[in-house]
């Protein structure tokens, strides 16, 4: 509330008016008006005073027929009369103008609309015009009493003076008032006790206490941490003795936080007495951490740079050297003081380093291997990375390089190539199969393995391991694995039968040993195809019992053979004794099979040479056929003879041949029963070789004495002599041909004897004992 009074007084008419408060200027142009008359009417225009008022222009006291007029005018030419009375603002002259004098724009719509102007006077307000007061009528009358005017006129600019200044003020105090309440800090008043009297709103922001809880010095005080309690309060009483001060102290918030502030207290002084303390108080606390932080990031990042083993260096945009490290002053031979602070080339031998610093004033960071030679005189090979340092404007303000010496790694790769070709060629170009196994897949083959089990590379990899193993050796091979595996056993080396991928089994000698694969347990393990060499251990087996056999045997025949003959020939003489014919007819032919077992010893024992000569196969079956016929007779047993007649002859002893096919033929009769079958069949297999096949129908030999077949003594018939197989073997042997049986069990037995057409004489004489 405004209590100032104006009074306005009228010279000629003795009037005075009382004005007060917020009316003020209605009031004072309302004064005016009666002063001019109410036919007549003013207009008062005011320049814009303050910068927060809406319109650049305002129009006070237009009234009566001035007020329709003046409507009418903004109504249709709003724009021209805005800036016509900006004009006349700006253009009128001190004091009272006549408007008929005016070349004012105005007056030209004031005419146009039948209005008389009486004249216009500016307004100033400390030298500045702020406004225009101007004065018409619909009727073109005298001008009023000038003096009133000029005292009412000098009245409204006091009046403006007056509300300009307190409009100030108000928007001053306003403008103080926001300043102080939403300041960030804390802004406060004591009395000079210590008691608050203001405090904005920062204080309970900040401390987290009500302000009534912290009305009195000591409440205050109590929240100061105890070793700045001292310093407060001589703080408080320098300022308290008329001294400007200021002070950082911490303090517990509510939530028992430590909060920093920053203290600035002046005294408040009234009439040169001071009546309290006004402070300001920052928090600090933010600012503090951040510092602390930077400081433990800035001492973090210095000891990285300068404990780091790789060489470091930052380079300004220009290429001047700003900081290097103790690794990058060992790896380039030059010291701190020969760098900093000088422009030199980033890398002195390499001279593609120039392009790596554009690229990365460019932004790029460039990765990139050089080498030097070390003060040592070696060689080293180095990795840079050079990166541009940017800065929060993103601007590249510098440039940073770091350098590992990779001499040792390049070494280590090198020799991991090295070993790895060598490792590879002996693996890819090994004799025997290697393989890595993990989880039972085979995860690596090499050539050699997927040729022993008849697949490709690639084919067998993925392949699960108890697929090449046959069914009787899976449970051999899983323990083996499982130990090697479990660690039970490091390696280990064992023999079992392998699958192939046609299906052929054959003998395999493995040795696996436990290692890591992609860290992994996984077995890596090399194999032998052995089947050849059982084969042939089987052969020798066979062969050294046969040369013990014939040594024996020859020995022993040779010594039956003499008394054999004498005892045959006394026996022929008691035959002619008719009484003991009978016995002695028993006697002669038991000593015919002695004897015939002893020719056939002998021949197994010490063969005679052979006589090769042109022989048809088909003539020499024939003799025997019907050496046989008699027996099959008695046997009731059919033989059917298919004999190709375009058979070659061959090259052989007629004789032994006769042996061979007798042996075979024999067997097959002894073995058929009554009203058997048995087929005999010559045939041309290739160009080089005829096959004599003898097949019967009798019981066929279990499988797993087949194996057993042509060792010396192996037979199953209480009068047979197990030699017959043996001495064919031998003879076809001696004739390079071949003989194989084929038997199962109650289906019968077939045996193929494939003959050479023609011999090399020379290889003729094999002999196994000789
Ligand atoms: P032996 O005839 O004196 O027994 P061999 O050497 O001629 O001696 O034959 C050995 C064994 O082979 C015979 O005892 C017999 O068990 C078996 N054998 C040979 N040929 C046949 C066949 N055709 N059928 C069945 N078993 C046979
Ligand atoms: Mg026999």
């Amino acid at each position: 509330m405004d209590n100032r009074y104006f009074t306005f007084v009228s010279r000629s008419r003795h009037w005075t008016r009382l004005v007060r408060g917020s009316h003020l200027f209605q009031q004072a142009t309302g004064a005016l008006a009666d002063i001019v008359g109410v036919d007549t009417g003013f207009i008062l225009y005011q320049k814009q005073l303050f910068l927060n008022e809406p319109e650049p222009l305002r129009v006070y006291g237009a009234w009566g027929a001035l007020e329709t007029f003046l409507g009418e005018l903004r109504n249709h030419h709003a724009e021209e009369v805005e800036s016509r009375i900006q004009d006349l603002c700006e253009f009128i002259p001190p004091g009272w103008s006549q408007v008929e004098h005016l070349r004012s724009p105005i007056q030209a719509v004031c005419r146009a609309y039948g209005m008389y102007h009486i004249g216009v006077w500016p307004l100033h307000i400390e030298q500045k015009q702020v406004g225009v007061v101007v004065l018409g009528s619909l009727q073109p009358v005298l001008p009023p009493h000038w003096n009133d005017m000029y005292i009412c006129i000098q009245q409204i600019e006091l009046v403006l003076e007056v509300l300009y200044a307190r409009r100030l003020s108000e928007m001053n105090r306003q403008q103080f008032q926001s300043l102080v309440e939403n300041n960030p800090d804390i802004i406060y008043q004591t009395d000079v006790a210590g008691n608050l009297v203001y405090a904005n709103a920062s204080f309970q922001e900040i401390t987290g206490y009500r302000l009534e809880d912290l009305q009195t010095r000591r409440s205050r005080r109590a929240l100061i941490v105890s070793e700045h309690m001292e310093k407060a309060a001589s703080h408080r009483a320098k300022v308290l003795s008329g001294l400007s001060q200021s002070l950082e102290i911490a303090i517990h918030n509510q939530q028992g936080r430590r909060v920093h502030l920053s203290i600035n207290s002046v005294p408040v002084m009234a009439e040169g007495v001071v009546t309290g303390i006004f402070a300001i108080a920052k928090d600090l606390t933010g600012h503090i951490e951040a510092q602390r932080e930077l400081s433990a990031a800035k001492g973090l990042y210095e000891s990285f740079i300068s404990s780091s083993a790789d060489g470091i260096a930052v380079i300004d945009r220009d290429g001047r050297y700003l900081r290097v490290n103790a690794a990058f002053e060992q790896m380039y031979g030059c010291t701190k003081a020969e760098l900093v602070g000088q422009y030199r080339p980033f890398y002195p031998d390499a001279p593609e380093s120039e392009m790596w610093v554009r690229l990365a004033l460019q932004g790029e960071t460039v990765h990139a291997e050089t080498g030097r030679f070390g003060k040592d005189g070696q060689w080293m090979d180095i990795s840079v990375a050079v990166s541009p340092v940017i800065d929060n404007q993103g601007d590249v303000i510098a440039i940073s390089s770091i350098s590992r010496d990779i001499t040792e790694r390049k070494r280590a790769e090198m020799a991991l190539i090295e070993a790895e070709t060598k490792y590879r060629t002996i693996v890819e170009e090994s004799l025997v199969g290697v393989y890595i196994i993990e989880d039972n897949i085979y995860r690596f083959v090499n050539p050699k393995m997927a040729e022993i089990f008849g697949y490709g590379e690639h084919e067998m990899i993925g392949l699960h391991a108890w697929d090449l193993v046959t069914p009787e050796d899976l449970e051999l091979c899983k323990e083996n694995v499982r130990k090697r595996i479990d660690g039970e056993v490091e390696s280990i080396r064992y023999q079992m039968k392998g699958r192939r991928k046609d299906g052929t089994v054959i003998d395999i000698e493995v040795h696996g040993t436990r290692t890591s694969f992609h860290g992994k347990p996984v077995i890596i393990g090399t194999l032998l195809d052995v089947t050849e060499r059982t084969e042939t251990e089987e052969l020798i087996r066979k062969a050294d019992k046969l040369a013990v056999v014939g040594q024996l045997a020859a020995g022993v025949a040779h010594e039956i053979r003499n008394p054999l003959t004498a005892l045959k020939g006394f026996v022929q003489l008691l035959a002619e004794d008719r009484q003991n014919g009978r016995y002695c007819d028993i006697m002669l032919s038991e000593l015919n099979r002695i004897n015939r077992i002893i020719d056939e010893l002998l021949l197994a024992a010490k063969p005679s040479l052979p006589t090769f000569e042109r022989k048809n196969v088909s003539d020499i079956l024939s003799d025997v056929l019907s050496l046989m016929s008699t027996q099959c007779v008695i046997k009731n047993i059919n033989v059917s003879p298919l004999i190709h007649q375009q058979v070659p002859a061959i090259h052989c002893d007629a004789n032994q041949m006769k042996q061979v096919f007798l042996n075979v033929l024999k067997n097959a009769v002894e073995a058929v029963p009554v009203g058997g079958e048995i087929q005999v069949s010559v045939l041309l297999q290739d160009v080089d070789h005829v096959m004599i096949r003898i097949a019967d129908n009798g019981p066929g030999i279990p499988e797993d004495r087949l194996p057993k077949l042509g060792e010396p003594f192996y037979t199953n018939k209480d009068t047979g002599t197990g030699l017959g197989l043996m001495v064919s073997y031998r003879i076809v042997e001696t004739h390079r041909g071949s003989m194989k049986i084929q038997s199962h069990e109650g289906t019968g037995t077939t045996v193929d004897i494939v003959l050479p057409i023609e011999q090399e004489r020379s290889q003729m004489a094999v002999s196994l004992f000789s």
